[in-house]
């Protein structure tokens, strides 16, 4: 294994696999560590918004990604049971008209394939860095396995937890929403597989989204705490209680409860040592746009390292951090409006402003992160 490079991706999530592709596209001289032996096969996060399909487009994977994913192109909002509008994604123009639906699991592999062809020894899994020390402008990262790696630049694409972060003594504020959501995936017994559905409930929100090979991914608000009862019987049957339809909980593949939290990194960059993704921020899933901030972190930092300069690196910190902000807020917004409300008549006074006057263009840019690159 070669011990000297340029850079060192540390984290090979869908970030790091990312950019890691785009790095390869450059011809840079860089290595991947990761501490899993193989990728994750949780679904967790499966929409992908118009501006990481661009970078899909470049990486030579859009092919790929749309053959095995699911275009949503309207989103149907319901309040209790009745239809009340909708979002059009085909009118967008600031990329493809749909949000791609596809679970994390296979996009993840779908990169590593991609990856491994564009830069065939790149990445190494199995090797978890433990140790960061910085020495005459390099960088040295000793793994768990005890090599040590030399490097001029680190990109930190190692999560929530991360220790690139954490080593590098970057401080952070973070904080948990009051907000519980159960959520599962279920065969789609729903009909059409380019609308995703979303109910404001008296009781709190109930979303779906198809998404994979006859998949559909089922989120309810549980409260102010997770269901008594974990198991995916309990979901579907308080899905049928607010909407008047339910999944099939015997078909249920994933199933898990969660509370979102906030979570921002205080800079985005230190010297040569850039952080990117969940190593950064954690937005909360309701909206899912995390996994696609952290996809378009890692284009804005190919720039920054092309660069080379003290003020691209600024610039790469600032700008990322305000659009991780901002992601933040919209998605304190969804999180606001699926709480469980009290007053129909509000209810149904807000989201038909939202939907049938011109704001509806406002929220269908943002649901298809417009301003976040
Ligand atoms: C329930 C749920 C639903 C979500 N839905 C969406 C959605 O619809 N859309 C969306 O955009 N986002 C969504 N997200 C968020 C999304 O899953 C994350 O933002 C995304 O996984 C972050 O990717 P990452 O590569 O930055 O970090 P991670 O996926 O956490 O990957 C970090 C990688 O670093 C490796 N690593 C860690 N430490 C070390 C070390 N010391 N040495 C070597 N390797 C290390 C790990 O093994 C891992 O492979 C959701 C999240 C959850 C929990």
């Amino acid at each position: 294994m070669k011990t000297s490079h340029s850079i060192a991706i540390i984290g090979g999530g869908p970030t790091g696999l990312m950019f890691g592709c785009l790095c390869a596209l450059r011809g840079w001289d860089f290595v991947l560590l990761d501490k899993r032996v193989s990728h994750s096969t949780h679904s967790r996060s499966i929409g992908i918004h118009p501006p990481s399909l661009r970078l899909f487009e470049q990486i030579g994977l859009r092919p790929a990604l749309l053959d095995q994913g699911t275009r949503i192109e309207t989103g149907v909002a319901h309040i209790e049971r009745e239809r009340c509008g909708t979002i059009d994604f085909t009118r967008i123009a600031h990329g493809p008209p749909y949000i791609l639906t596809l679970a994390q699991s296979i996009t993840e592999s779908l990169l590593e394939k991609r990856l491994r062809e564009l830069a065939p020894d790149s990445l190494v899994r199995g090797q978890a860095v433990k140790e960061m020390v910085k020495n005459n402008n390099r960088y040295h990262l000793k793994t768990e396995r005890g090599v040590t790696i030399s490097v001029d630049w680190v990109v930190g694409c190692d999560g929530r937890h991360s220790l690139v972060r954490n080593n590098s003594g970057i401080a952070h504020r973070a904080h948990r929403y009051p907000d519980h959501y159960c959520m599962g995936d279920f065969a789609d017994h729903m009909g059409n597989r380019n609308e995703a559905l979303v109910y404001l409930c008296r009781d709190g929100l109930v979303e779906s989204f198809p998404h994979s090979a006859n998949l559909r991914r089922w989120v309810l608000h549980t409260g102010d705490r997770p269901l008594a009862t974990e198991d995916p019987y309990t979901l579907a049957e308080q899905i049928g209680r607010r909407i008047g339809r339910q999944p099939d909980a015997q078909s249920c593949t994933m199933f898990s409860q969660f509370q979102p939290e906030f979570f921002m990194a205080d800079t985005f960059a230190t010297g040569r040592l850039l952080l990117a993704g969940d190593a950064a921020h954690t937005v909360s899933p309701i909206g899912g746009q995390g996994m696609n901030l952290g996809w378009l972190d890692g284009a804005a930092a190919v720039q920054a390292i092309h660069e080379e300069t003290n003020l691209a690196i600024r610039r790469y910190a600032n700008t990322r951090k305000k659009f991780a902000c901002r992601a933040a807020r919209r998605a304190e917004f969804n999180m606001a409006m699926g709480r469980p409300f009290t007053s129909l008549r509000r209810t149904k006074l807000v989201t038909y402003c939202m939907l049938n006057t011109p704001i509806k263009h406002l929220m269908s840019r943002r649901f298809t992160m417009h301003g976040l690159s």
